[in-house]
């Protein structure tokens, strides 16, 4: 059987070599310019590969295709597959085919790498042999080939989830699910949560679906459609079904049938609205996969966070700074504002994703005292916000905005890096972003 992947990144050299390992015939191709890493790595399990460029002779006969996530099924390559009606899958579907590992699967518009790190600290913590796989950590095929855990724990996007079909988690979360990558999606939500509603094919009774209560699309989705797996909502209240919430005296309970706890809410390492959700989605998880209550507690307390989210980084002149560089939409950065207290100096923009500014609008409103508009062009933020916030800025490098920042901030104040838009207009990527906003800080102490 021949097996064709395309993309040659860490998701598609991973599955390649579980193929070569399984003993199919493989051929990896990349239109784009496969980094040097991957290439020696394919060179060394002397699997065929091309980048650069589509051979179409080399890629049509395959008998299955296995695609990297970030191919759009409307690639010119991907029409071909689909018109000789040849079957594609994702690199974590074929993974799943060679393991009886336990998958703890996470998935959501915002969150999952928070939660699934979570999830991994307390389970590799708790003495688990576990691998993290998905958007973060290294290709689930590659680990199923060559390191054989017990427990995965997987963050997966709408584009993994497109194109599974037989595979089965026993742990499936859903964070929630908010407007993102419409663009993929013919500009249709229905799309979009069909996408990421495939995490819960193939429940059993005996798997469990964690997700948020008071998502009213979640919730919407789940009257239409029935899944067989015993059910964990989540939310900061209790109703009638709640499994982890805040009790009246601030404890959080998590209850399951296997392990249950409470512990008190300030104890958590990570603060903010948003970090309880994904405090009692990681919770669960591990409360499912019977770890010792002490462990769980112990974890949710001393998880140092995730970099670029909601990330400290110093205190200068008395105004502490933020990094939320990963805060790509809205409403990421609604949850970050939530978070905060009053006088925030805020800094948005770059690359505009068709945003509606409307939701931060109330927030803005009561805790940001500046915007700092920082992007090639801030036309739309400047208009939208000018008549709402006491001072706003119009600013076009990270440096400029940073020290716009120190020079109308005092005492007392949080600067914030939230900025609701992709980076790609000044940044190659949020990290870099984010990594240039900490680096300015630091200048700032000097
Ligand atoms: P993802 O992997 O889904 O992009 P991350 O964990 O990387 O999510 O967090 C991205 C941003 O979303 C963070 O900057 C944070 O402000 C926000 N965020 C994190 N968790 C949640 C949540 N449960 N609900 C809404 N926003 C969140």
């Amino acid at each position: 059987k021949r097996i064709v992947v395309l993309g040659g990144g860490e998701s598609g050299v991973g599955a390649a070599i579980l193929a070569k390992d399984k003993g199919f015939d493989v051929f990896l191709s990349d239109f784009g310019k496969i980094t040097a890493r991957y290439s020696q790595q394919l060179a060394a399990e002397a699997i065929p590969f091309e980048d650069e460029k589509h051979t179409e002779e080399l890629i049509l006969n395959a008998d299955e295709v296995i695609k990297s996530p970030g191919i759009p099924p409307t690639a010119p390559i991907m029409v071909k597959i689909a018109q000789r009606g040849i079957p594609v899958i994702s690199e974590i579907e074929f993974a799943g085919r060679y393991t009886d590992a336990k998958m703890v699967c996470i998935t959501g518009s915002n969150g999952k790498t928070t939660t699934t790190l979570l999830t991994y600290h307390i389970l590799k913590n708790a003495g688990i042999n576990v691998g993290l796989a998905g958007n973060v950590g290294k290709s689930l095929a590659l680990q199923v080939a060559r390191e054989k855990h017990d427990v995965y724990v997987i963050e997966l996007s709408s584009f993994q989830l497109e194109n599974m079909y037989d595979f089965k988690a026993n742990v499936a979360v859903m964070l929630n699910i908010t407007p993102d990558h419409l663009d993929r999606y013919d500009y249709r939500m229905q799309n979009y949560i069909n996408a990421k509603f495939r995490i819960i094919r193939n429940l059993t009774p005996e798997d469990a679906f964690i997700y948020w209560q008071d998502d009213p699309v979640i919730t919407a989705q789940l009257d239409r459609i029935k899944t067989e797996a015993a059910m964990y909502p989540f939310g900061e209240h209790f109703e009638k079904n709640s499994e982890a919430y805040v009790d009246d005296n601030g404890q959080l309970v998590l209850n399951t049938d296997h392990i249950s706890l409470t512990m008190p809410r300030t104890d958590l390492s990570l603060h903010g609205l948003h970090n309880l959700y994904n405090s009692m989605a990681a919770g669960l998880s591990a409360c499912l996969l019977d770890i010792k209550k002490e462990d769980i507690r112990r974890a949710l307390e001393d998880f140092d966070g995730v970099e670029h989210r909601l990330e400290y980084v110093d205190t200068v002149d008395g105004v502490r700074y933020i990094n939320d560089s990963k805060a790509t939409n809205v409403n990421s950065c609604w949850y970050a504002l939530e978070s905060m207290p009053r006088n925030v100096v805020l800094i948005l923009g770059g690359k505009d994703k068709g945003n509606d500014y409307t939701e931060i609008e109330p927030l803005v409103k009561k805790k940001v005292k500046a915007i700092v508009c920082m992007g090639k062009d801030n036309t739309k933020l400047l208009d939208f916000f000018k008549d709402k916030v006491e001072a706003i800025y119009d600013t076009h490098s990270l440096q400029e905005a940073v020290d716009t920042c120190a020079s109308v901030s005092q005492q007392g104040d949080t600067v914030l890096l939230s900025p609701c838009c992709a980076s790609f207009d000044l940044f190659s990527s949020y990290e870099d972003r984010g990594r240039q906003f900490k680096d300015a800080v630091k200048r700032l102490n000097r």
